[in-house]
């Protein structure tokens, strides 16, 4: 508003207005100046309210970045919106009153985009939240931890995204292989935890050195890239893939990355022994035994590439094992003309029911445990509601899954067991993180609330 006073003080001079027969002329310039701010801040004040419903919504489900992201001080900043428009993830940040704002915390992912783009220096990137914070393990730049012969790399250490991840693995191997007494004794020289970007690239620079090594992963190849939406647009920049090479992506999509590890994969013949997890650690004269749900290793050095994602809870239920269950939803389209059962009762839940019953054929069951969804937003709570409604989705508050069958389920409701037809069952009963395990093994870790 100073600014409109300004300019106009500056054109009442240029125009020299001195006599009554000047002020048509002056109204002529007026008039679209006025129609245009008026415009302006409508356009404004509608985007501010959807940033604040947007803001509100994630406040109501406890959500809190995962990772690095931006706060922004607010002497500094002027509302510009050059860092909403710089960010990649699209809703991440919104202008609220004119001024920048933390919208859909749960989104950030921790480009820093936005940091780099704002013409005011007005934003600095944090780990953590005053009211939760963040839990990082303490690494050497060699990467290794306070415990000799365990490493971290990737987005474990803090800093997410793809390349970094993908160098975090490479730089760790590269100093693993030169540690004394590796390639002798009847040890394994590592055991790489993880095969998302940090534990593929380390396991291809250990195949290339020609370690003896085992790299384990409790799921499929790609970590957390393989789990993006279909289609997602995967903002990132050139790493390079020990034995292939320089990998030249900066914007593509999660099936041209799938397909180029795939492809990687297969053609250096690279081991990784997938759905075996790791669940314990323990520390030798000499290195340590690694324990999985498959198998024990002796080994020199653990590199542990585990995301921050954690592992996903499971029901201990019979029939958990099958092939139809998984712990979360990439494409609602692969389950046209199913039958669904969808387990938990917050966000991830909730939206992968409605997304699924949006396809055509299918029919879908939500069962919580709760009395009522306690965690959920607003929006995907009502899109239930209608979906229940118009009969596509049939809710079953306080129930529990007792077992699951090739192709029936069933779960017990008002005091009986009952059996539903069924073709595919998605578990969203969160996740167990890291950290309790990580002090287990005697890491040190920093508790970060939203410092650098
Ligand atoms: C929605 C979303 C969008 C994103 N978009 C981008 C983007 O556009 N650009 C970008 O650069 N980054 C993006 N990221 C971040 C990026 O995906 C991560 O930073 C990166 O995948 C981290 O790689 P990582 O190897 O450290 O861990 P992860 O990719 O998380 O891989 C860890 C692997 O370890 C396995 N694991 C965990 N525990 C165990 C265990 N106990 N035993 C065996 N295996 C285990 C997991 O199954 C997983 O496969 C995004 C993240 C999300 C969530
Ligand atoms: S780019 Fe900087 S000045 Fe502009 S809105 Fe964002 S934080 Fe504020």
């Amino acid at each position: 508003m100073d600014g409109l006073l300004q300019f106009l003080k500056d054109l009442f001079f240029l125009l020299s207005i001195n006599s009554a027969e000047d002020i048509p002329k002056l109204l002529a310039y007026l008039a679209p100046l006025v129609i245009t701010w008026t415009i302006f801040r409508r356009i404004k004040r509608k985007g501010s309210q959807r940033s604040t419903e947007k803001m509100q919504a994630a406040a109501q489900t406890g959500a809190e970045p995962a990772t690095l992201h931006p706060i922004i001080d607010y002497n500094k900043c002027l509302g510009c919106g050059t860092c909403v428009t710089a960010c990649p993830e699209g809703d991440v940040l919104g202008i609220i009153n004119d001024k920048a704002f933390l919208v859909n915390p749960s989104h950030c992912i921790g480009h820093g985009a936005c940091k780099a783009a704002c013409p005011q220096d007005a934003i600095t990137l944090v780990f953590g939240t005053a009211r939760r914070g963040l839990d990082i393990p303490v690494v050497k730049p060699n990467f290794e931890t306070n415990v000799p012969g365990i490493f971290i790399a990737g987005e474990l250490g803090g800093m997410g995204l793809i390349r970094n991840a993908i160098e975090q693995g490479r730089q760790a191997m590269d100093y693993i292989m030169k540690k004394p007494g590796v390639g002798k004794g009847n040890a394994l020289d590592v055991v790489i935890v993880g095969a998302g970007p940090a534990g593929f690239a380390a396991s291809l620079c250990a195949l290339k050195n020609r370690l003896r090594f085992v790299t384990i992963e409790q799921d499929s190849l790609g970590g957390t890239v393989a789990h993006f939406p279909r289609g997602k647009i995967v903002m990132t920049a050139p790493a390079e893939l020990p034995i292939y090479g320089k990998v030249n992506f900066r914007e593509t999509t999660k099936e041209s990355i799938m397909a180029l590890w795939q492809e990687v994969a297969k053609k250096t013949g690279v081991r990784i022994n997938y759905m075996e997890r790791m669940e314990n650690i323990t520390k030798t004269d000499d290195g340590f035994i690694l324990e999985t749900n498959k198998h024990r290793y002796l080994t020199k050095n653990v590199l542990l590439s585990i995301g921050r994602r954690g592992t996903p809870r499971t029901l201990d239920v019979p029939g958990e094992d099958l092939p139809k269950v998984t712990y979360s939803l990439t494409d609602p389209e692969q389950y046209r003309n199913q039958k669904v059962l969808v387990v938990g009762g917050g966000n991830s839940a909730l939206e992968a029911a409605h997304s699924i019953a949006d396809e055509p054929g299918t029919s879908v069951i939500v069962s919580y445990r709760g009395k009522a969804y306690s965690r959920a937003a607003d929006k995907n709570i009502q899109k239930i509601t209608d979906h229940e409604a118009a009969g596509r989705i049939k809710v079953l508050l306080e129930s529990e899954i007792q077992a699951i069958k090739p192709d029936s389920v069933e779960i017990s409701h008002g005091g009986k067991v009952h059996r539903f037809k069924n073709d595919a069952v998605i578990i969203c009963a969160g996740g167990v993180l890291p950290t309790p395990m990580l002090k287990k093994f005697g890491i040190e870790i920093e508790t970060k609330f939203g410092t650098a």
